[in-house]
């Protein structure tokens, strides 16, 4: 039995990179997924995918920043996939940019996408979820910066602890409504992106303080969702769980 059956999630930045991996094995358990991202072709690709693993799913443009895309994504996912019970705030940027040259515009981009987004995407989606009248759940994607920081980073530290202290205080907002709101903090990823990020010697050295000495997965960081999304997770709300092989553990 697939455990995420007749249940329907919308995954903001679900074009690619994480974001994909989570609709993917949200599908997988049964869900029907509603890919939102800015780069719709990209979106439309991943709603493909999951189309042709005959599972149902749709695809639309989003920038998470907008009241009004963000309302008009909940509305979508509602008239195409009938309703809405998983929110994956996963939408997210991350420019490197040292706190002495970093910009107002390069400050403000940051703390937009990745907390005001988690902010509108919550406020939009939760009549819907409301009315769905199922165990709702809101999954935010933190990162272990928000927890501990890192060089170059500060406005996305930031902005990342904001998403984790939302989660606590929406968790306590949204209980009696049967709703639970999680976040997910991910180590470094083993990606394009990261790549591309980091320096060969700062992800070396990164990994010396990992004891399962190896980056984080897309796949680990999905099936965290999976099992957020899940029954198996009903008592759960207002934590954030570290998927970083042990980097931020106290
Ligand atoms: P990515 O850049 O590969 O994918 C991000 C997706 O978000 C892209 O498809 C992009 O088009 C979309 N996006 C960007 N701005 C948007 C906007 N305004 N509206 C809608 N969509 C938008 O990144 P990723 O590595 O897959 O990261 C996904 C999430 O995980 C982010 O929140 C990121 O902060 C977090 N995270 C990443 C890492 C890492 O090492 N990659 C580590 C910890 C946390």
């Amino acid at each position: 039995m697939e455990s995420l059956s007749h249940k329907t999630a919308i995954v903001t930045g679900g074009g690619r990179g994480i974001g994909r991996e989570i609709c993917l094995k949200l599908a997988m358990a049964g869900a029907d997924v509603l890919v939102a991202d800015i780069d719709l072709a990209a979106a439309q690709g991943v709603a493909a995918e999951i189309n042709s693993l005959n599972n149902r799913s749709a695809a639309c443009r989003v920038d998470v920043t907008s009241k009004q895309a963000v309302l008009s994504m909940v509305e979508t996912c509602v008239n195409t996939l009938g309703r809405l019970d998983i929110l994956v705030n996963n939408a997210g940027v991350f420019p490197i940019a040292p706190l002495a040259t970093m910009s107002e515009s390069d400050w403000d981009r940051v703390i937009a996408v990745n907390l005001k987004g988690v902010f509108l995407c919550c406020q939009a989606a939760l009549p819907a979820m409301r009315q769905a009248n199922a165990a709702g759940r809101i999954i935010n994607m933190a990162s272990v910066s928000g927890l501990v920081g890192a060089v170059g980073f500060t406005h996305y530290a930031a902005s990342k602890a904001g998403v984790i202290g939302f989660t606590r205080a929406l968790a306590r907002e949204v209980a009696s409504m049967n709703i639970t709101v999680n976040a997910i903090a991910p180590g470094i990823v083993d990606n394009e992106m990261t790549a591309q990020t980091f320096p060969k010697f700062a992800l070396d050295q990164y990994l010396t303080q990992v004891p399962l000495r190896r980056l984080t997965l897309a796949e680990d960081v999905a099936e965290m969702v999976v099992f957020l999304a899940s029954s198996g997770a009903s008592y759960l709300t207002g934590q954030t769980i570290a998927v970083d092989g042990g980097y931020t553990m106290h």
